[in-house]
């Protein structure tokens, strides 16, 4: 073209705005992804010390370098810059966000002109925002912008969090026993009694598998009441983005419907993201990563030594903290096991070790059975180790990035639930998928050893038959006619039109 694009001739201009989480931020690139390659224009707005960490491991370059249409803005979190972020400290940039946020975010709106960069781009035209950044609404309410919320948890979990007034109007909720730990929440008869107040999961959620901000001293929690006015918000977006699919979660989706009645569900975006690439004949091209951490990609070599559907993957995600009870137990449970085991432990993630080193006063017997069967390691790439075939199952925290993986890849999962949506994923994963067994609550070496063997072996043909068979239904719902790839059309012709 021997003339350059003016900002009227240019493509739509869709602001993507992630929390500044492992899991959030690599499901809105998958989506970032996919929007450059049908030619629009993406800025995608991260904190600046995310920014950094991308950086730092060249993930965003790599993976972005190909798409001319695609931009990162920054904004900061208000915390001074040398703040640790990680360990016992991860979540202050979340929570720092609500002091902060607005103002950042109109400043950069305002001043650059919804994104504009000098006429260049169109001025922003839509935003796909996450929750808990409801702080952006006023902001592009007041420019004229339409938003679309993308909530990167599940449909089941969401849904929950949705009934919140509902479950506290029907006397279900608080839970109590804040500081109680999970042990004490396992031995507690009530949280087996069934949460009546959830249309359409009467008969599936008790108690314990309420998300973990339910198990407060009383209704005016803070943390309560704001999962509760950001998820209800949802509701003003002109649509809702769902990284699921219909025959994953369809009754569910038809009972969010009745309140949002303008539901994308597009999922599992990393396998659709992979399908667009391929339709493309691009996927050689690309590296898909967007880890915050270094990938350790000697476990690939350890796991081509290894025997099919022999290892057990174990990670707990990008959030998770442990205490050394708790690894202690996990540990004598894989290795008394008797069965191989990959084991994610991030830098970060041991409580009250300073490098989180956890090789320190070892039991020797660990040590031992580590050397003969194990292999641990700071940070994986995950679809890589998911897909490898000497890996028979995962034993995950039961985040929904990780969990649809497994789905999309059809295998078994042990789930130990940390926090948030989690609780309810593992439900779904052991009652209604029937595709894993969920640990909730407890954390010890006896049960841990049973549950390996049960995943790997005991159980292993129940589980593995409907996991298989959901991983099917997954490539079903983003091939062409598939529900999934229906919402994403339909998602794609909305945000043309948001220029029209
Ligand atoms: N992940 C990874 N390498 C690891 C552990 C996790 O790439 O060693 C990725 C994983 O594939 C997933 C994300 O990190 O996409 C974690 O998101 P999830 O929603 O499962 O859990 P969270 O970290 O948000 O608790």
């Amino acid at each position: 073209m021997g003339h350059r694009e003016t900002a009227a001739q240019s493509p739509p201009h869709i602001l993507i705005f992630p929390i500044p989480l492992q899991g959030h931020v690599n499901s809105m690139l998958n989506l970032a992804e996919i929007l450059c390659l049908s030619d629009l224009h993406v800025t995608i707005l991260l904190f600046d010390h995310i920014h950094s960490r991308l950086l730092r491991h060249a993930a965003l370059q790599s993976r972005f370098s190909g798409y001319p249409g695609f931009r990162v803005a920054t904004i900061s979190d208000g915390l001074p810059a040398d703040h640790p972020r990680s360990g016992e400290r991860i979540l202050d940039s979340v929570r720092s966000l609500k002091e902060v946020g607005g103002s950042q975010f109109r400043h950069l709106m305002e001043s650059t002109d919804g994104l504009s960069e000098g006429g260049d781009r169109r001025r922003v035209s839509c935003l796909i925002v996450d929750g808990a950044l409801s702080f952006t609404i006023p902001v592009v309410e007041d420019m004229g912008i339409p938003y679309i919320f993308f909530r990167t948890i599940s449909a089941c979990a969401f849904w929950a969090y949705f009934c919140i007034q509902d479950i506290i109007d029907a006397g279900e909720l608080p839970l109590k026993g804040k500081n109680e730990d999970k042990l004490a929440y396992w031995k507690r008869k009530d949280m087996d009694l069934m949460v009546k107040s959830v249309p359409g999961m009467e008969t599936i959620l008790c108690r314990r598998d309420l998300p973990q901000f339910c198990r407060v001293e009383d209704i005016d929690d803070p943390g309560l009441q704001t999962m509760k006015t950001e998820t209800r918000i949802t509701t003003q977006g002109i649509g809702f983005i769902l990284n699921t699919f219909e025959d994953l979660e369809g009754p569910i989706l038809d009972q969010i419907r009745k309140h949002i009645p303008n539901l994308y569900s597009i999922g599992p975006l990393h396998a659709h993201l992979k399908a667009h690439l391929d339709w493309k004949g691009m996927e050689s091209l690309q590296h898909h990563s967007s880890s915050f951490w270094e990938e350790d990609q000697s476990c690939m070599a350890w796991l081509d030594s290894q025997p099919v559907n022999s290892v057990i993957y174990v990670s707990f995600g990008s959030i998770t903290l442990l205490t050394r009870d708790e690894l202690l137990e996990f540990w004598y449970g894989l290795v008394n096991s008797g069965q191989r085991f990959l084991w994610v432990i991030r830098p970060d993630s041991i409580i009250g070790t300073e490098s989180g080193n956890p090789n320190k006063n070892i039991p020797e017997e660990l040590e031992e059975g580590t050397k003969s069967r194990g292999y641990m390691v700071g940070w994986v790439p995950q679809r890589e180790v998911l897909a490898h075939q000497a890996v028979g199952a995962f034993f995950t925290h039961s985040g929904w990035n990780s969990t649809l993986e497994s789905i999309a890849i059809g295998l078994p999962m042990l789930c130990w639930p940390y926090f948030a949506d989690q609780t309810t994923n593992s439900r779904f994963v052991s009652e209604v998928w029937k595709i894993g067994l969920d640990m909730k609550d407890t954390c010890d070496r006896i049960l841990i050893e049973k549950m390996v063997r049960d995943i790997m072996e005991v159980r292993r043909d129940e589980f593995l038959e409907r996991a298989h068979s959901l991983a099917i239904l997954a490539r079903k719902a983003i091939s062409e006619g598939g529900s999934s790839y229906f919402n994403l059309n339909r998602l794609m012709e909305f945000l043309k039109s948001t220029v029209s």
